[in-house]
């Protein structure tokens, strides 16, 4: 296994680097981030405009067609670009659903019209997608989704009218569309029955409200839909179809958040341990200290190797193999232990008041205060295990005793 460059890959890089040298700043401390004392407004206004800039220069959907905005290049050098982009202060988590899941899913199942009608304008930040998958009762088995899609009128019109509940939207409370899963036939098996939409986020009855999380940050939203009218020809692929959608999204989704599980904590954690001083000495001196320390390392360290592995797979033109499933597993974890030493390294200003000490401070916390919903989000931990139990050791599989029974007759509450 090759991790290195191909030749063509080197001279894409030195572009890449070339052209993000010219356009935004580069980051020179660890702590660095992109738009601090920016509200959220002025952050939303200066991602759009940092997307249109990367659109303008074919960066924004790299392996996509010219034809539909992209470069026509591989996804070997999209992760390239994503790597070197870290290098500099530039504006995240606004257009990760848009670019990561939901425009994907559109350029692969969307009719032309739709293809014409959003791709253009979302990759060049024009448009904000989120995608509306889980449900209270709907999360890590999505058949259970029960917002209900009716086609209007007994006669079956040509639109359909949406009434459920979405949950841990990302994104929705700026997104100014949405790819939704709703229940089209309640009369076939919890899998059958599903369609895939596309709806407008501002339509009428679509109501969405913020959850506040324990960061401070309101990055997800409960989305209430009362009857949201959506034409049929807003409909992604088939009806019933909804599933096999969904799984695409899915597997789109575990490759663009594991190229977020990297990083150097372990770095922060050194330079902190460096830092505070325990019983006279400095706590990088504590063995438990340099004990969480290394496991940080160790674990970051896998990620990346897993991470590269899969690059590479993609570079000779393969698709990841489910070993990805153990990057967000193993990365998620490293984020909370590694914060939670940080917060322990703080102590009492390190739980209490990280966000006034600076940002070699304030960023484990984050990453201490988010671990846990990195474990869930995309696919919980135990989810991920039993991928690996099923497809990488070969056990035997979950039993599932719902799998032909008409939805409507499946127990629910
Ligand atoms: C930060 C964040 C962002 C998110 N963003 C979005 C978004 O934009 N759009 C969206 O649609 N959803 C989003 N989600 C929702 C996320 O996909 C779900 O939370 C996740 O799939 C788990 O579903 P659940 O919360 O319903 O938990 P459940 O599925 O109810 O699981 C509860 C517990 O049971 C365990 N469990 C469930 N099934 C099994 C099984 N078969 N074997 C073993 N254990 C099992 C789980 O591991 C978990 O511990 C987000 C979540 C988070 C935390």
């Amino acid at each position: 296994m090759d991790f290195n460059d191909t030749a063509a890959e080197a001279s894409f890089r030195n572009e890449v680097r070339a052209w993000l040298a010219a356009n935004a700043a580069p980051r020179v401390g660890a702590e660095d981030k992109f738009g601090d004392g920016l509200d959220h407004a002025a952050y939303l206004a200066a991602a759009k405009e940092w997307q249109a800039r990367k659109a303008a220069a074919g960066y924004a959907a790299i392996p996509w067609p010219r034809e539909m905005g992209g470069l026509g290049g591989t996804p070997a050098q999209q992760i390239i670009y994503a790597q070197e982009e870290a290098r500099f202060l530039v504006p995240s988590l606004v257009f990760e659903v848009s670019l990561g899941t939901a425009l994907p899913t559109v350029a692969m199942w969307g009719t032309d019209e739709q293809k014409q009608r959003f791709l253009a304008p979302a990759l060049k930040g024009e448009d904000i997608w989120c995608q509306m998958f889980s449900e209270p009762a709907a999360g890590s088995d999505l058949g259970n989704v029960r917002t209900r899609a009716v086609r209007d009128g007994d006669d079956g019109g040509d639109d359909w009218l949406l009434t459920g509940q979405k949950v841990w939207t990302s994104g929705a409370h700026f997104a100014d569309y949405g790819i939704v899963l709703a229940r089209t036939d309640w009369d076939k098996p919890k899998s059958k029955g599903l369609t895939m939409f596309i709806m407008d986020m501002k339509a009428p009855g679509v109501e969405v409200r913020p959850i506040r999380q324990a960061t401070n940050d309101a990055h997800f939203n409960e989305v209430f839909m009362n009857e949201v009218r959506i034409p049929d020809t807003m409909r992604l692929g088939a009806e019933d179809q909804g599933w096999k959608i969904m799984i695409g999204t899915l597997m789109q989704e575990r490759f663009s958040l594991g190229e977020q599980f990297g990083g150097d904590l372990y770095n922060r954690l050194i330079a902190l341990a460096k830092q505070v001083r325990w019983g006279g000495r400095p706590a990088i001196q504590n063995d438990n200290v340099r004990a969480g320390i290394v496991d940080c390392y160790l674990r970051q360290f896998g990620v990346e190797l897993i991470v590269k592995r899969g690059m590479s797979a993609i570079s000779r033109g393969e698709s990841p193999g489910p070993e990805m499933a153990a990057v967000k597993l193993v990365g998620a974890r490293a984020f909370q232990t590694g914060g939670a030493l940080a917060v322990e390294l703080g102590g009492a200003e390190g739980l209490i008041a990280a966000q006034d000490l600076g940002q070699q401070w304030a960023l484990p916390q984050t990453l201490w205060l988010s671990g846990a919903g990195a474990r869930i989000a995309g696919g919980t931990d135990q989810i991920q295990k039993n991928t690996i139990a099923e497809r990488i050791l070969g056990l035997p599989g979950e039993i599932r005793t719902d799998r032909n029974v008409p939805f409507r007759d499946l127990e629910s509450g």
